[in-house]
This record gives C-alpha cells, structure tokens and sequence, in this order.
C-alpha cells in the first residue's frame, strides 16, 4: 500500500495541537496536523488562566497569541444572591504571570494555528481521521479528506489532540467515565451594554443559582460590549426551565439577578448551544507510538476555566518527550507525561468537587479572611496547579475539607 509520511502527525488544530505542532517544528521536525473542520471555526472554552501564557511562550506561541483583539484578564468574582467576593490573580501564592485573556476561541485557535504554519507546520483541513494502527515505531492513521479519497498517513509519532472528538479513546477502546457526576451546560454570545460603574469586565464572573443547589453560571466580557453567557446544572434541573434550551437559558439568566440586570435588553450573536456529559476520562494517556493531548485524554468540569490551560501544559509536556523519543531516547511515558500531567489535573478535580460540595463557595464567601490561605486559593484558579510548594496543590482534598470546616464554625 501507499502512505503518506511524516514525522509528527497530530490529530486537531485547537489549542493543544497547535501547540505540540509548533514547538516541534521548531525543533526541525516534519510535523502534520489533521483538522476535520474550517478554521476560524465556533469552540466553547474562553476564559483562560495566567499560568497558560507561560505555556504559550514555552511552544513559541505567546506573541502570535498578544497580537489577537482580547479582553485582559487579572481573575475572578463570584457572586451568590447578595454576596460577591473577588480574587486578583496579582495577590497569589505562586510566582508566573498575574494576568491573561478572556479569548472568542474562533479567532483565538485560528491565530495559534496560523502561528504553527508559519513555522513550517502541515495543516490539512476539512480531513477526517477515521482509523489508527498504533505501532512503537510507525503508527498509521486513516485520513478521510472530505473531497477525495481516504488515505493512510504513517509517522513516527502521533499526538492525539481532537478534544471532544476523542478518537484514539474510541479508536483504542480507552475510554473511561468520570468520576464526576455528568453535568450540562447552555450558552450563547451576546451583545448587552452593561449598566453598572462596578462591573469589572478584567474578570471573569461566576455567579451561583440563588436558591438551586449546583447551578451555576457564567458570564465572559469580550471586546465591543460582546459577552459569552452560560448556564451548567444537570440535565434534570435545567430541563424545569422550559421547553427549549433558549428558553431554559433565557429563564435561568433571570433568575440571577445580577445577571438579569446586566443582560437587560441583550441581543444574542448566536443561536443557543447545548454540551452534555462532557466530563469524561481514559484509562491511559499514551500507548504504543502515541500520546493523548488536552480533551482527548480527561475532561474535568468548566467551572474553573481549566480545560485550555491543562491542554496546553499537555502539550509542553509531550512534545519534548516526543522529539527525545525520535532521536532514540527511551521514554517512561507514565513517569514523564501521565503521571505529572495528572497531578495538576487532580488539583482541579478537587476544587471542583469542592465548588459541588459546597465547600469551596463557603470558603470563597467567608469572612474568614487569612491573606495567605487567600493567596494559596488564588494560585490554584489562575492555573498554578502544578505548584506543589502550594499547600492546597499537594493533599487539596483533605485541606479544603478542613478550612470549609473552619470557615463554617
Ligand atoms: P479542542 O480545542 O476541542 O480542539 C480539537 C480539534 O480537533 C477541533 O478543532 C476538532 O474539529 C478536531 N477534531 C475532532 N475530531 C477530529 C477528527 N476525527 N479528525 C480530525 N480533527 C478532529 N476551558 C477553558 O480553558 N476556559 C473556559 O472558560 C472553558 N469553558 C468551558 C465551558 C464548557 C461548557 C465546556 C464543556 C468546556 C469549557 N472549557 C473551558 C474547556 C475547553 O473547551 C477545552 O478544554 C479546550 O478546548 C481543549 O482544547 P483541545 O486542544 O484539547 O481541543
């Protein structure tokens, strides 16, 4: 048979990819990314964390990315019922940047992809990857371009980073469920001009469901009085909303009033979307002759706006193993990459099951104010999860537990 070649082969051009794409071009390597869709293309996801500008300098993409229209970003509020309380990434534990974007993903993941092709990267859109033969050494993807025929691309390695499309989980059976309880969310774009002096547009804002256990939304200022909105419960509660998703997100927007208020006469830019059960897991993050990159591997919860910044810190981590792997170099693929790569993703998991739980919002809201316990918390949602001088990085689980505990009595 015939095949294409090429060192590197990635599945997907969002974040992760382009990242791991160009960071290996520029080691000199002959890299190809397969891209299903056409780019500047829709992707939910917009509120980034400081810790990803580092990430992105790291792959040689930070100053394609700064010179994009964003919306600066220096941390977070959160708001419930009459209660609002924010964290300036600035005061934090962690060393790193203080501030990053709040991105529209269509112009965000195109200009990083435009970034990897001027490096020298293979980008092919509109192709599919509809089948995979690992192998240690040439591994095979089937290519379906959506003009022409289907063909079978070899490389040397393959980096799996097609986010929801999670095709190396199917293609190899990896697939594993969440240990998180599967959740909803409704949203859309739109244009409101907000009527209020203390509204800080540098933060993104978190607002919980004033009387519903586990609803909550969120609200993304970008440029020209544009906002992302959304909504995430479970698929029971929303569906008390209304009959349709546009309704059921219109229905619960009112009910925040904070929300109701700076949403009063907004226009929507687009029709309302729908993503459920998106947490989702996989039994191993690598296997002969591949690895999996961002959303392919394991998905969390957007609540803390974690999903790019662990796909990008996927990538840094991949793709110097990667280029060590093809100059010979044996690689302990679970020692270097999945192991590390999960400890900061385990920080996440346990502050998003204490936002569920109720602890993390007791604490955020308590009027226990200890400046360093404060900085510790600040740290972690600017992304700094991987910081295991943190105390609230290493053994998150068990010291949220206690300081809830605390802040309660
Ligand atoms: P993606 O950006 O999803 O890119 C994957 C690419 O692969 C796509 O372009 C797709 O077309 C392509 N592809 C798929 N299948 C194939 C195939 N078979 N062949 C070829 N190409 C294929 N993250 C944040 O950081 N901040 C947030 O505020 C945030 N909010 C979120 C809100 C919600 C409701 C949800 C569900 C997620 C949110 N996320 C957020 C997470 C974020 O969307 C993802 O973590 C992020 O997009 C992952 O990037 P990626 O590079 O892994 O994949």
């Amino acid at each position: 048979a015939e095949f294409e070649q090429t060192d590197v082969a990635i599945i997907g051009a969002g974040p992760s990819g382009a990242a791991a794409a160009n960071w290996l071009a520029q080691q000199g390597l002959q890299v190809k990314v397969l891209e299903r869709s056409h780019f500047p293309r829709f992707s939910i996801g917009e509120s980034l964390l400081p810790q990803c500008m580092e990430y992105l300098d790291f792959c040689g993409l930070l100053e394609t990315a700064t010179t994009g229209n964003f919306q600066r970003k220096n941390g977070a509020a959160f708001s419930w019922g009459e209660q609002y309380r924010d964290i300036d990434f600035s005061d934090k534990f962690s060393p790193g940047p203080a501030t990053t974007w709040q991105v529209e993903r269509s112009e965000f993941d195109h200009q990083l992809i435009r970034g990897a092709q001027a490096s020298g990267v293979d980008v092919e859109f509109g192709s599919q990857v509809v089948g995979f033969e690992p192998d240690a050494t040439e591994p095979v993807l089937q290519v379906q371009p959506e003009n022409g025929d289907a063909y079978a691309l070899k490389s040397r390695f393959v980096l799996d980073a097609s986010g929801y499309g999670r095709v190396l989980a199917r293609l190899c059976n990896l697939e594993k469920a969440s240990r998180l309880e599967s959740r909803c969310a409704l949203f859309t774009h739109m244009r409101s001009v907000v009527d209020d002096e203390n509204y800080d547009r540098k933060k993104i804002l978190i607002c919980i469901h004033p009387s519903i256990k586990g609803i909550w939304y969120w609200f993304i200022p970008f440029p020209e009085n544009r906002f992302s909105v959304g909504v995430v419960g479970t698929p029971d509660q929303l569906a008390l909303f209304g009959d349709d998703d546009t309704q059921r997100l219109q229905n619960t927007l009112l009910d925040e009033p904070r929300l109701a208020k700076y949403l009063k006469g907004a226009t929507s830019l687009r029709d309302t979307s729908k993503l459920a059960g998106y947490s989702a897991d996989v039994s191993a993050l690598h296997g002969p002759g591949y690895a999996l990159l961002g959303n392919a591997g394991e998905f969390l919860d957007p609540v803390f706006s974690s999903g790019v910044t662990i796909a990008l810190k996927s990538a840094v981590l991949a793709a110097p193993l990667v280029h060590r792997q093809l100059q010979g170099e044996t690689i302990d693929w679970p020692s270097e990459f999945e192991q590390p790569l999960r400890a900061g993703v385990n920080t996440f998991k346990a502050f998003v099951n204490a936002w569920y739980t109720n602890e993390l919002p007791d604490i955020i809201f308590s009027d226990q104010d200890s400046v360093r316990i404060r900085q510790m918390i600040s740290a972690v949602l600017a992304g700094y999860a991987w910081d295991s001088t943190n105390p609230l990085v290493s053994a998150s689980e068990r010291r949220l537990t206690k300081l809830a505990e605390l802040c309660r009595a």
